[in-house]
């Protein structure tokens, strides 16, 4: 997908290797948004909430617009014949109103371990966003990986959000390892069929998510492995497995990211008040 373009200045032929030029040709603000109306009454709720109330896909199109893009990504929200599912395909990142409508009705009616409830519907919320807006990337990027792309996908999306300030990351962080963690604890172990699919199991996108969020500051995050049980062996090489990513992420998406913006946008406050009312749940009971 590396074209070699060739510009014709003053009748001097330049021929210019592609990965510098193929950059500039992206531009910034490329997210569209839409909220498709549910037909369903049951998700409505949730439509008015992202919606009107917290404006969510606003934020993320503001969250996304630092990276050059060559073409417009689509991020939606609609129904999905009862899927709760998101997905990537043909520049359109579908999330499912079941997706989330799932996620607020296992949200713990207090805090766990130091979670705030709320904080168990963001992160992963996020998380899954950041996920397939990885795969759009890879899609209009096109750059070289090495290992399975679900994986790829986990690291990108999490670096992504790593770069929020403190507070923010850390509840990302602890919202989506619980979302692992409540995935898993009531099954057995992984069956054939989960061993082989193209993702890593729940457990493996816990351990890896908790490594790297330990590997890119042990401080931060020491007392969020020891619970979520990030054994100690895997602890020692958290650090140089966040290295890896970073510099893999510095080197292959980098040049697509508008720095100045990015500083910007990440130096904002995005995430909702932990305290926020559970507008759905009194609702709903
Ligand atoms: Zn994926």
């Amino acid at each position: 997908m590396k074209k070699a373009l060739v510009l014709i200045v003053s009748g001097m032929v330049l021929i210019t290797a592609s990965p510098i030029n193929a950059e500039k040709e992206g531009k910034t603000n490329q997210i569209l948004i839409n909220y498709d109306q549910p037909k369903n009454p049951e998700y409505q709720r949730i439509y008015s909430l992202l919606k009107d109330e917290r404006q969510t896909l606003e934020k993320l199109q503001e969250f996304l617009s630092p990276f050059r893009l060559r073409w417009p990504v689509e991020i939606k929200l609609t129904e999905c014949d009862g899927e709760a599912d998101a997905w990537y395909g043909d520049g359109t990142i579908t999330i499912c109103y079941e997706f989330v409508d799932e996620l607020w009705r296992n949200m713990p009616s207090e805090p766990t371990a130091g979670i705030e409830p709320l904080d168990t519907v963001v992160g992963p919320f996020v998380d899954t966003v950041l996920h397939e807006f990885a795969h759009a990337l890879f899609d209009f990027i096109y750059p070289p990986i090495l290992g399975r792309e679900e994986d790829a996908a986990d690291q990108v999306g999490a670096l992504i959000y790593l770069q929020l300030d403190k507070h923010d990351a850390r509840r990302l962080i602890m919202g989506t390892v619980y979302a692992y963690i409540r995935e898993t604890e009531d099954t057995d172990p992984p069956s054939l069929e989960e061993l082989a699919d193209e993702h890593s199991t729940a457990e493996q996108r816990r351990f890896n998510l908790l490594c790297m969020a330990y590997g890119s500051d042990p401080k931060l995050y020491k007392d969020v492995a020891d619970w979520a049980g990030l054994p100690d062996y895997r602890a020692e090489i958290c650090e140089e497995e966040f290295e890896n990513i970073e510099y893999a992420y510095d080197t292959l998406i980098g040049p697509h990211i508008d720095k100045n913006l990015a500083k910007k946008v990440y130096a904002k406050s995005w995430l909702p008040e932990e305290e926020s009312p559970m507008l759905y749940q009194e609702q709903t009971n």
